[in-house]
């Protein structure tokens, strides 16, 4: 029957097929089968964002994926989500689709082709061997709930009206609208009754003031960020950091970006600064320079921190505290000594802002996850309505876990949905 013939009602249309909305496709399809369920998306061309993930390699999910890898939310409710799909099912699941991976550093899994096109055609494969239609450059714009079912209003040259007695929405939040995800889900889901937790970016580089990184452009190493938020306990996170033209990115950064721009959401003051020796503390590494000092008491300061240190780098710290590197290691005053010991472990770092949504991996904020049930991702605010994914209230660290809370999420609504059609 045509999807426009008045009498036509799917059984379930997701709406928003990226990584969520694609799985709870598949996972509902197997579990009722015969049953009409549609994937609705705006885009034209699917999964741009599982194209772009992990720098084209889509870093799948994680070997340990816990609730303190993600903020938002209550984690009682993350740790049911997650339980119910753990990332061992994952990898499960992928296999069966024909994809293998393989584990890299921090525990990430990527597809062993090291491409992400393997995971989106094997999404794709599976959602039409299952029979699901999907429906690219269906942007849908309304969803309205009436008595038996929902009536969804689609952008398509015109607008479309299809029906469904249950709806999942699917659309992701804000982070990278280009792909699609451009907000208006949040929209589709208060126009149905729920609230939205205030949204920021997350995952995402800093721009900084001043011109310290600008001649560190491309140096990365590893550091400790700090984030000391007004009224808060400090936020830590060690790994590498990236220096650009604009301020810094890499992994340790975007993993604290997330408490900057909630700091500033709440307008508390916050502070970041970097350790870039993370090993040491003062006392270690004034012993360290100490150690040089009667070793190789010759040896310039610049060429000294150079074996700790990128040399460019050194040469920056060193010029911007005004001390000369051009010293031997046997003329550095104490207190030069200690300044730069005290910087080295505490360079504060003058965050301007962030490069916004259009450089941000995910969105912090969303529907509160309070709003759903957390055994079927059911609303608690509209019956037959199931949200799943990046529009929700839960936002993961760096390393796969994002991803991960798609599948378990997915999996969970499509036990949701399957438990009433099939009672
Ligand atoms: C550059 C980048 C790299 C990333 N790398 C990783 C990684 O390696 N590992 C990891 O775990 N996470 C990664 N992430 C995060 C991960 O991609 C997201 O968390 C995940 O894709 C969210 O899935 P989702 O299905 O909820 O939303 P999305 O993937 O955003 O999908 C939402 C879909 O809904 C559609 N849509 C939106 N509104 C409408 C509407 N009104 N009507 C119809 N369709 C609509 C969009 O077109 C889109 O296809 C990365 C993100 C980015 C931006």
């Amino acid at each position: 029957m045509s999807l426009d013939d008045p009498s036509f009602v799917a059984d379930i249309a997701v709406v928003g097929a990226g990584a969520a909305g694609l799985a709870t496709a598949i996972f509902v399809a197997r579990r009722c089968p015969n049953r009409t369920i549609l994937a609705l998306d705006g885009a034209n061309k699917l999964g741009a964002k599982i194209l772009v993930s992990g720098g084209g390699r889509c870093n799948v999910t994680n070997v340990a994926v816990t609730p303190s890898d993600y903020c938002g939310g209550s984690p009682h409710v993350i740790r049911r989500v997650l339980a119910a799909f753990t990332a061992e099912q994952t990898v499960i699941f992928f296999r069966e689709l024909g994809v293998e991976m393989h584990v890299e550093e921090y525990g990430k899994l990527f597809p062993n082709t090291n491409r992400a096109r393997t995971v989106l055609d094997a999404l794709l494969g599976e959602a039409e061997r299952l029979g699901v239609r999907i429906l690219p450059g269906h942007r849908v714009m309304q969803i309205e709930r009436r008595d038996d079912c929902f009536e969804i209003g689609a952008e398509v040259a015109g607008v479309r009206i299809i029906r469904a007695r249950r709806v999942v929405l699917a659309t992701g939040g804000l982070s990278l609208p280009k792909t699609g995800s451009d907000g208006g889900g949040y929209r589709l889901a208060q126009h149905l009754g729920h609230s939205i937790t205030p949204t920021t970016p997350a995952l995402v580089p800093l721009i900084l003031d001043g011109d310290f990184h600008t001649g560190l452009s491309g140096i990365a190493h590893e550091v400790t960020l700090t984030v000391l938020v007004e009224g808060c306990k400090p936020v830590r996170v060690r790994g590498p950091l990236l220096w650009t033209h604009f301020g810094v990115s890499g992994p340790a950064v975007l993993d604290v970006s997330r408490y900057w721009h909630h700091a500033r959401l709440e307008q508390r003051g916050v502070t970041v600064s970097v350790s870039f020796l993370p090993d040491d503390d003062f006392i270690s590494l004034e012993e360290k320079l100490l150690g040089i000092v009667s070793s190789q008491p010759k040896t310039f300061l610049r060429n000294a921190l150079a074996t700790f240190l990128p040399a460019r780098l050194a040469d920056e710290i060193l010029k911007n505290l005004g001390i000369d590197g051009g010293v031997a290691m046997a003329q550095v005053t104490r207190d030069a000594r200690r300044a730069l010991v005290r910087a080295l472990l505490e360079w504060p770092m003058a965050v301007r802002d962030s490069r916004g949504y259009g450089y941000a991996e995910v969105t912090a904020g969303g529907v509160p996850l309070s709003e759903i049930d957390p055994g079927g991702m059911a609303s608690r605010k509209c019956p037959g309505l199931y949200l799943v994914g990046e529009i929700l209230d839960v936002d993961g660290r760096i390393g796969g876990f994002n991803f991960q809370w798609a599948w378990s999420s997915g999996w969970v609504a499509a036990t949701g949905i399957g438990r009433e059609l099939n009672a």
